[in-house]
Formats: structure tokens, C-alpha cells, sequence
């Protein structure tokens, strides 16, 4: 299948002020040649510590923020090269639906004017819209009469439902799902995540879909990135990631992630160590300082990303050994 989006060699670098007076420049490499692609009506999860660099992925693919450097297509089309009415037009394909419902929901606001909120921006009519709000409600599992209820109103699962409703208003092919269910409890997680399946399939939704948790993400992706400061570390389809890891980092992951079946016991991978700052990242491989299979060659060589099988890459110096 075609891909709906594809990235290539994305950068992101955000300037800071360094030494006694601000004055040395220098730079988070927030997001550090990054290049994948999802297919049309697949869910890419992409996963790695906070600060790895995932949300402000994301943030670039919905052009909320602008790439230092690199490129992202959508359905061929180069963001880049496409004016401000053309922008417009796609960024209505592209909705997010972000972690915290409730501070991304205007408290003041009823529920029907939030979710009819994007109906406006792109120019829906107004007379059909409260119709459109209420069946929206009722596809994301809530009733027509909550429309005229406030957030508050609600509890935190019932508020991620809104903001799905949200997002769907305006008929998107991407979501990109910035850690929507970390803040809910499990049980309500695991209704979320079907929710988000059903209607992937109903609405025939593409995801990009960003945690920090590996087991979250099994339930739902298709295929998975994995990102270690500002670079994506592995990439694989989903099962063979969980069957067969092979960079450290996604390694150390998965063995924190529970399994069922004791008798498959992964062995324990504990990292020494906090993430380095991105504003000043370990030369050769960015990993090293927490690596447990470190050698000397990755203190100075930046592994390359390397074909390991169908699909399946890594950047790690072990895989040419
Ligand atoms: Fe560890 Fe070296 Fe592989 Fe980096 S390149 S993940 S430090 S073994
Ligand atoms: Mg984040």
C-alpha cells in the first residue's frame, strides 16, 4: 500500500543560550533525522522515554511546528512546497487527540461548541452542525444529551471520548494520538484503545500513535518506531519487535513490559543512568552511557540504521558484528 505520510531525514533543532552570559549558542537536537512512513490505514506507534523527541514529531507533522531541516510528504505531496490555502486543506486531515483531555478541553466551554469547534475553523455550515455534534457523541460511545453539558461534567475516560470527537468532526485521515490514554486508569484504557480500533476501521483513520509504554502501544499498532534522543533506534512490524528486538534500548523496554506467560520470562534489562540532555548528547552512539553491551567503537561511530530483516531495521554496532 501507498503511504499516507511519509518523513524523511526530519529535524528539529530548538536553540538555547549557553555559558555565564547567554551568549554561546547551541542546540537541542529535539528531533535528529528521523525518517519513517505510515501506511494508509495502519497505526505506526512510536515509543521512547518523555523527551525522546515523540510529541515533537508529532507537533511537526501537523505543521504546528516548523522542521529545522528534512521533509514530510502526505499523500505525495510535499508540506513544504504547498501554499497557505493548500496547508489549510490538509491540516483538516490531520487532528490530534492529546494525553490530558481535560486541559485540552476549554472548561468554559459546553460540549457542543468544543466539538464543534474544528467545524468552524474549516468552514462546516453552522445550521447542520449541532446534528453532526450529536451523532459524533453517539459514535464515540457518549449520549446526544451531552452536548449541552460542560467538561466537568465528566470523567476522564468520558472526556478522551470527547476529544476523539473532537478530532473526528472534520473527517481526518490522520490522528495523530499523543499519549491519549496514559492519564486514564487501566481498566478505562483498554475501552479507549478498542474504541480507537473500532473506529479506525469505521472511519478508515490512519494513527500515529506516541507512549512511552510499549504495552500499550502492542495493543494497537501495527508497526512501531522506537526513539532514543531525538532518533529513531529501531523499526519494526509489531510482532516481530516484540518477538525479536534487537537494539538494547528497545531490549531494556520490552523486559519492563509484564508478560502473562511466566515461562517466557524476558530477562530483566536495567539502564544505569538518566537520559542525557539532548542539548549536549553523547558523541557515536547516543546510548552508550546507559548501554549495557557498550564497546569501545560506540563511544566514538554512530551506528548506521541497517536492514535486519523484512521491515526491520536498527542502528546498533552488535547487528554487523
Ligand atoms: Fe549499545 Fe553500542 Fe549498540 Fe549503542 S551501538 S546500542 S552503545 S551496543
Ligand atoms: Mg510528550
Amino acid at each position: 500500500t501507498t503511504p499516507l505520510v511519509e518523513i524523511k531525514q526530519l529535524k528539529k533543532y530548538f536553540p538555547v543560550k549557553k555559558g555565564i552570559l547567554g551568549t554561546k549558542k547551541s542546540f537541542v537536537k529535539a528531533v535528529d533525522d528521523v525518517s519513517f512512513s505510515i501506511k494508509k490505514g495502519e497505526t505506526f506507534g512510536l515509543v521512547g522515554e518523555s523527551g525522546c523527541g515523540k510529541s515533537t514529531t508529532g507537533r511537526l507533522l501537523t505543521r504546528l511546528l516548523e522542521p529545522s531541516d528534512g521533509e514530510i510528504y502526505f499523500e505525495n505531496n510535499k508540506l513544504s512546497e504547498l501554499n497557505e490555502e493548500q496547508l489549510r486543506r490538509i491540516r483538516k486531515d490531520f487532528q490530534m487527540i492529546f494525553q490530558d483531555p481535560y486541559a485540552s478541553l476549554n472548561p468554559r466551554m459546553k460540549v457542543k461548541n468544543i466539538i464543534n469547534e474544528p467545524l468552524i475553523i474549516h468552514g462546516y455550515d453552522k445550521k447542520k452542525s449541532l446534528s453532526r455534534v450529536k451523532e459524533l457523541l453517539e459514535v464515540v460511545g457518549l449520549n446526544s444529551y451531552h452536548a449541552e453539558r460542560y467538561p466537568h461534567e465528566f470523567s476522564g475516560g468520558q472526556r478522551q471520548r470527547i476529544g476523539i470527537a473532537r478530532a473526528l468532526a472534520v473527517n481526518p485521515k490522520l490522528i495523530i494520538a499523543d499519549e491519549p490514554v496514559s492519564a486514564l486508569d487501566v481498566s478505562i484504557q483498554a475501552q479507549i484503545l478498542n474504541l480507537l480500533k473500532r473506529l479506525q476501521k469505521e472511519f478508515d483513520l490512519t494513527y500515529l500513535f506516541i507512549a512511552h509504554d510499549l504495552s500499550v502501544v502492542e495493543h494497537i499498532s501495527d508497526r512501531v518506531g522506537v526513539m532514543y534522543l531525538g532518533k529513531i533506534v529501531e523499526i519494526a512490524d509489531k510482532t516481530e519487535l516484540y518477538k525479536n528486538p534487537q537494539h538494547p534500548y528497545t531490549k531494556s523496554l520490552l523486559s519492563a513490559v509484564p508478560i502473562p506467560n511466566p515461562k517466557l520470562k524476558r530477562e530483566r534489562i536495567v539502564l544505569k543512568g538518566d537520559i542525557p540532555s539532548p542539548a549536549n548528547p553523547p558523541n557515536g552512539c547516543t546510548f552508550h552511557t546507559r548501554c549495557p553491551f557498550a564497546m569501545e567503537i560506540c563511544k566514538k561511530s554512530v551506528p548506521e540504521f541497517t536492514k535486519i530483516g523484512v521491515g526491520h531495521y536498527a542502528a546498533c554496532h552488535l547487528i554487523n558484528e
